[in-house]
């Protein structure tokens, strides 16, 4: 094959240019290389069939690659918006050799993961008598997409590719851009982002963020064994029947009569539009049904009792945005294989990693201040210019704050009326400041500096006892990670960090490093927690009595106190009922409400 030679003059490099000079130089050479290769005569050809608004009632959208939680509380949100729609299974290893049978070579391991699953979907229905017709008419998917920098910019390729190998060319995979928003939706009328769909997949994927790290935080402690898993698919199911059945709000509906009549006399004005729409955003984040809801799921959780007695290393989960989610073999059960061990698992919210996507957008536009300021090379003197520049970026700014605050308001406010179990959402900033001495946070790809920052936060704080990475094989991003974290592990000397690389196979090697590194995690755990325990000058089955004598204690909702230095929720609580029996701490009081007829019944704390 000839080899080119693209003639890029060195002193390109080295002169300063302005951003319209390198815009101006960029379309050059893209429309060169497009020439070079016969991409730019005759109009450009779509290969998506569009998903018209008359598919809407014929067509069911599939999606899957979350939780559990998640993907019911999303599905929810379909049906509720009048979509027929079906989660697909969670991928297995033979959709991963489906991946890898139809799709190209040099993959990431979540793109055969992926796209063989919708492959093998597919191939289910076919099973089951559809014909390919029929499949490809009646069918789209639904996915996040991006425009990279690594290999997530060519799923929507492979999957196209993958599709018309395995025979179902013409099949419609419809994107959800990240970097785009809601202006995603690849333009297709059959998806229509409303404000009831927008808000609606808001409150979605907050509470399957919460439920899921809930569940995880509860069921090494439960009591009763199972209790959790029951309790849980309850109170997702109680959501998902909010989410689908509550009455989308609809001002000429639900005002008061004498402001409705106004309201239908203007229906359809640009202004009644934009009262409408802020109304439905007010109702559906402090709507009754959502109160109501969340208020039963608090109740429906509080039949869970706990033991915080149960000494058990805590693992903070980080890594790859699917390796770290999915709840399969695709991270080898990993959440279930490290319950079993004994660990208690500290799984990352979605939240986090839309937050990291505000923060950058955020602290880019700080960095490029002075080249996306409308006037450039403003003198001392210019005075307006300079106040216009300074104004646009402020408005930025703020724009930008305003959204993080907002989500993560909205978010911790499900957390706070689900108990408290959950964490809050951590400040990009500082997990930024805590990795740039190691990772640029502006290094982009993957999870950019997140591993990094959660390795070194998680640790620094004391809030986990060890730190497990899933990465998938072939994942570029993660690579560079784990590469510069063996330099954040010789900094950190009491960090137990242990980087796994998920594939299609090779899960009893991975389980097997993971319980090595599981044994230091639990001797850490012991430790701190006989520290704890001697810090209090009490016996054991003393604080076991106490525990035994006030119900309240074994209720989930209980707060405990976090103290700096302990990971452990034994050790904490320890800590907390050695300063009850002391009488240094008010015993904290759980709403009457949460507590069960048994505990309600029993003496009240001090009492
Ligand atoms: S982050 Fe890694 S695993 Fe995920 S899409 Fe990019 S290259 Fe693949």
């Amino acid at each position: 094959m000839p080899v080119t030679r693209i003639d890029f003059p060195i002193e390109s490099l080295t002169q300063p240019h302005s951003e319209e000079e390198i815009q101006r130089k960029l379309a050059q050479e893209r429309a060169r290389l497009a020439s070079m290769m016969g991409l730019d005569s005759g109009p450009v050809r779509h290969f998506k069939r569009p998903f018209g608004a008359e598919d809407r009632n014929k067509v069911t959208i599939l999606f899957g690659g979350l939780t559990w939680k998640h993907e019911r509380v999303i599905q929810a949100v379909f049906q509720g918006c009048g979509y027929n729609c079906e989660i697909l299974p969670v991928p297995n290893v033979s959709a991963f050799q489906l991946g890898k049978e139809y799709g190209n070579n040099g993959q990431c391991n979540p793109t055969y993961f992926t796209v063989g699953n919708l492959v093998q979907y597919l191939q289910y229905l076919e099973g089951e008598g559809m014909s390919k017709q029929e499949i490809i008419d009646r069918h789209v998917f639904f996915t996040a997409g991006s425009c990279g920098p690594c290999r997530f910019g060519m799923y929507e390729s492979e999957y196209r590719l993958a599709l018309q190998n395995a025979g179902f060319d013409g099949f419609r995979v419809l994107l959800f851009q990240q970097n785009d928003g809601v202006k995603a939706a690849s333009g297709e009328a059959g998806l229509k982002f409303t404000v009831d769909f927008g808000m609606g997949m808001f409150n979605a994927l907050n509470l399957g963020d919460i439920m899921n790290e809930m569940i995880f935080r509860v069921r090494p402690y439960e009591v009763e064994k199972g209790k959790t898993d029951t309790v849980f698919k309850e109170s997702v199911d109680t959501l998902c029947t909010m989410l689908r059945d509550r009455k989308p709000f609809e001002d000429h509906d639900d005002l008061p009569e004498w402001m409705a009549k106004k309201i239908r006399a203007n229906k359809g004005k640009k202004w009644e539009v934009w009262v409408n729409s802020l109304l439905k955003v007010r109702e559906q984040l402090y709507g009754e049904p959502y109160k109501d809801a969340l208020n039963a799921v608090r109740e429906q959780l509080a039949t869970i009792e706990v033991d915080r007695l149960r000494v058990k290393p805590v693992v903070k989960i980080i890594g790859e945005f699917w390796a770290q989610t999915t709840e399969g073999d695709g991270n080898f059960h990993m959440f279930e294989f490290l319950e079993r061990e004994g660990a208690a698992v500290l799984v990352e919210p979605i939240a986090t990693w839309v937050m990291y996507m505000m923060y950058q957008a955020k602290a880019r536009a700080a960095a490029r201040r002075a080249l996306d300021a409308p006037h450039k090379k403003v003198q001392w003197w210019e005075l307006h210019k300079m106040a216009v520049n300074e104004l646009k970026f402020r408005q930025k700014q703020w724009l930008f704050g305003v959204g993080e605050h907002f989500y993560a308001r909205q978010y911790h406010r499900i957390v706070d009326r689900l108990g408290g179990i959950a964490h809050h959402l951590i400040d990009q900033k500082e997990m930024a400041e805590m990795a740039n001495p190691f990772y640029n946070e502006f290094a982009r790809g993957g999870e950019g500096h997140l591993e990094v920052g959660k390795n070194v936060y998680y640790t620094k704080n004391h809030l986990c006892h060890m730190v497990l990475a899933l990465k998938p094989f072939g994942c570029m991003p993660s690579s560079q990670s784990d590469g510069v974290q063996s330099a954040v592990a010789n900094h950190f000397r009491e960090m137990i960090f242990l980087p796994i690389e998920t594939s299609g196979e090779g899960e009893i090697n991975a389980h097997s490093r993971v319980q090595m590194a599981l044994g230091e995690a639990k001797v850490k755990a012991r430790m701190e927690f006989d520290q704890a325990l001697k810090s209090t000058g009490k016996r054991l089955e003393d604080i076991k009595d106490y525990v035994a004598e006030h119900p309240e204690l074994r209720n989930l909702f209980y707060p405990v106190p976090h103290v700096h230095g302990y990971a452990g929720v034994a050790a904490n609580f320890v800590l907390h009922v050695s300063d009850l029996m002391n009488g240094k701490k008010k015993p904290a009081r759980v709403p009457q409400e949460l507590l069960q007829p048994r505990m309600a019944a029993a003496p009240a704390f001090g009492d």
